[in-house]
């Protein structure tokens, strides 16, 4: 890995301003999945390090929550700049630790940063409401306010994006946070810690720290100081943290798992759905959270639709990610790769064929060829799970209410996707998907502007968009009396 600028590659805990060792001087490596090679060792911190920071931004929150709308909005600006500025080293560091292919990674520092300039926008822009009273004596005002510290856990999949989601529209609106990435994937995180402090954001304001998993999420959930979790991760992790945050009765934000339905539809335009899918299934070799996990193909189509997604497959190139040329990257590590290859022997077992792909790639454990699966039935686990790899299940099906049916036939309801040429049928079904978000003739649907999020066991709250702003104010309702004395 070689950065231009050496600085961002930060391996301490932030916080309070400043970079510090674990208490314990503990390390954790950091390995590239593509090689199996330690490319940094991490601070592990614990629970006395996570009571520091949220001390920190604590004691940083009355002054930042005071300051004007306009001046928190430059400095969420100026991360965004110095994010833009330093988009190569960033992707070079994503790649090395997450193993996407480098045009994914560069391609995710500027979807990343696009939420610091959203948000930076909206800063400015936190109205209030007045509300006809119902006596002549009164008057309502609402105003909104910062909920006040924010813990923010984070997967590995997306290491800038995930955070930055979260941290832009916190700062926007006042609060302060604690950031938590995940183990596999610190360095992304730190790096932005690194650009919040040129950026000259105050001491406090921005806390990040890696380390023992259980005892940071114990410390964060557990203090009455922090006001609100927003987590992205798995549903099972995702159900964890809402207990645990019962005890303080914090506001959550809840970014889980998906299992999205990819319809094409007999009207479909067959060579639009085939680049759609593959943007939707293969993106980050299948592991996001809104990748097409079912593909449910209307049988006049199965067939056409099959061959040309073979078509498109095959010219996928699997590798290690920092080769311009890699489309497919290595799984996160060699236990997801083998969970990924279990369902689909599931899956081959109960009858299912796979056309291509689907073995163990020669160039590392961690990699997997990427496959079709045809004649899945909702019997299979890749139907039922999320599978997390390139593996497309085709699943056929006859009328349109069928395939509304199974589409909902899961406790997710994240993302989904059809395609459609048929106004009518395009209503109907975009109205019948129990999904927070819907892409029709469209594979890819992430973007600042558009509230993300999802249904049912998916999560609670919207990421981006004017409602993204919404997860970190409260509402403070004013009652003024007395007016007419
Ligand atoms: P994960 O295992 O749930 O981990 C997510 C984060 O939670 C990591 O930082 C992890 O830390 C932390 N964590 C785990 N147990 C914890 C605990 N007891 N207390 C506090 N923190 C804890 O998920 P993942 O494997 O990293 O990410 C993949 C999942 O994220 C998929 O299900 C995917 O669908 C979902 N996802 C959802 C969205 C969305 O917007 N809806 C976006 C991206 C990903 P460690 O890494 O240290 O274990």
């Amino acid at each position: 890995m070689q950065l231009q600028d050496a600085g961002l590659l930060k391996t301490g805990a932030y916080i309070d301003g400043k970079w510090q060792a674990a208490d314990s001087g503990e390390t954790t490596a950091v390995i590239n999945p593509a090689t199996g090679q330690s490319i940094a060792e991490v601070a592990r911190c614990g629970h006395a390090e996570t009571q520091q920071a949220i001390a920190a931004a604590d004691r940083a929150l009355a002054d930042w929550r005071a300051r004007p709308a306009a001046e928190r909005s430059r400095y969420v600006r100026k991360l965004f700049d110095l994010m833009m500025a330093a988009q190569e080293d960033l992707a070079q560091l994503m790649t090395a630790e997450q193993g996407k292919p480098i045009t994914e990674s560069r391609g995710e520092i500027a979807y990343g940063a696009s939420f610091l300039e959203w948000f930076a926008e909206e800063a400015k822009r936190v109205y209030g409401d007045t509300i006809p009273a119902p006596s002549a004596d009164k008057r309502i005002v609402c105003t909104r306010q910062p909920v006040g510290v924010v813990a923010c856990i984070t997967p590995w999949n997306f290491p800038n994006a995930m955070l930055t989601r979260k941290i832009g529209p916190a700062l926007a609106s006042g609060c302060t946070v604690v950031c938590k990435p995940a183990g596999a994937t610190p360095l992304s995180a730190l790096a932005i810690a690194e650009l919040a402090d040129r950026a000259g954001i105050p001491p406090g304001v921005v806390n990040v720290l890696a380390g023992k998993t259980g005892e940071i999420g114990e410390a964060l959930t557990s203090s009455p100081r922090v006001r609100k979790l927003t987590f992205t991760g798995s549903t099972e992790v995702g159900k964890e943290l809402i207990r645990a945050c019962a005890g303080t009765v914090k506001r959550t934000s809840m970014e889980l798992g998906g299992n999205a339905p990819f319809i094409v539809f007999d009207d479909a335009d067959l060579d639009a759905a085939v680049v759609g899918a593959i943007a939707s299934k293969y993106r980050n070799a299948g592991q996001t959270c809104v990748c097409a996990n079912r593909m449910l193909i209307q049988r006049g189509v199965y067939e056409e639709f099959a061959t040309r997604l073979e078509a498109a497959v095959a010219q996928l190139r699997v590798g290690d990610g920092v080769d311009e040329q890699t489309t497919i990257g290595p799984l996160i590590d060699r236990q997801a790769a083998d969970s990924v290859l279990e369902m689909i022997d599931d899956a081959t077992r109960q009858g299912a064929r796979l056309v291509i792909g689907g073995r163990r790639s020669d160039i590392g454990d961690a990699f997997i060829e990427p496959a079709i699966l045809t004649g899945v039935t909702d019997q299979m686990r890749v139907f039922r799970e999320e599978i997390f790899g390139p593996v497309a299940p085709l699943i056929a099906f006859d009328t349109e209410a069928e395939a509304i049916a199974l589409a909902n036939d899961t406790e997710f309801g994240l993302a989904s996707y059809f395609y459609s040429r048929d106004i009518g049928r395009i209503w109907r079904v975009a109205e019948g998907l129990d999904y927070g978000i819907v892409g029709i003739n469209e594979g890819l649907i992430s973007n600042a502007a558009a509230p993300f999020g999802g249904m049912k066991e998916s999560g609670n709250g919207r990421e981006g968009s004017r409602y993204g702003m919404d997860e970190y104010l409260e509402i403070k309702y004013m009652c003024l009396g007395g007016l007419d004395r």
